[in-house]
């Protein structure tokens, strides 16, 4: 950076004249707030080196305070990427944890389907089992039947005359 003692240097194909050159202020930390004029397509194409200096040299108070603010902003910078790390960390952790509850919720979902299940076949077993002991409650009554039925025919056989035992065979039903 020097400054240009003419109205204007030419090279890089065009020529910047005090009409067409931007007035600046710098930002660098050396010249912090410094206004200059500079080439107009500067950040844009190919630029002349047309550069002059419009205020004097920032004082040695300006470049500390310049120094400062740099540093403050670069805390400043850091702590905001430490922040925006921390966010979509949090973030992240949401996610995976919508996740988890999404598979929670998925189990309990069988589970009751499997409880369900189970309830309904254990009602079944439970019908099974009465009517396996009704049929067996009838089986006893059928074969104390036929034993007093035996017995009485004993009896009548025994005792009794051949024409009563005719009658009490007349009145028993069949298959017993
Ligand atoms: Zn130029």
């Amino acid at each position: 950076m020097s400054s240009s003692s003419g109205n204007y240097s030419g090279s890089s194909g065009h020529m910047c004249t005090y009409e067409t050159c931007v007035l600046r202020t710098s930002l660098t930390v050396d010249n912090f707030g410094r206004r200059f004029l500079g080439c107009s397509r500067y950040k844009v194409g190919p630029k002349c080196p047309f550069f002059r200096w419009i205020d004097n040299p920032t004082c040695m108070r300006g470049n500390e305070a310049a120094h400062l603010v740099q540093q403050k902003l670069q805390l400043a910078y850091e702590r905001e990427r430490e922040a925006t790390q921390a966010a979509a960390e949090a973030i992240q952790a949401a996610a995976e944890a919508t996740q988890m509850a999404e598979i929670a919720q998925d189990r309990a979902a069988k589970a009751t389907e499997r409880e369900r299940k189970f309830r309904a076949s254990s009602v079944q077993a439970k019908e099974i089992a009465v009517r396996a002991l009704e049929q067996e409650r009838k089986c006893r009554i059928a074969l104390i039947l036929s034993w007093c039925f035996f017995i009485l025919v004993m009896l009548f056989s025994c005792f009794g005359s051949s024409e009563n035992v005719g009658m009490m065979r007349l009145s028993l039903p069949d298959g017993l």
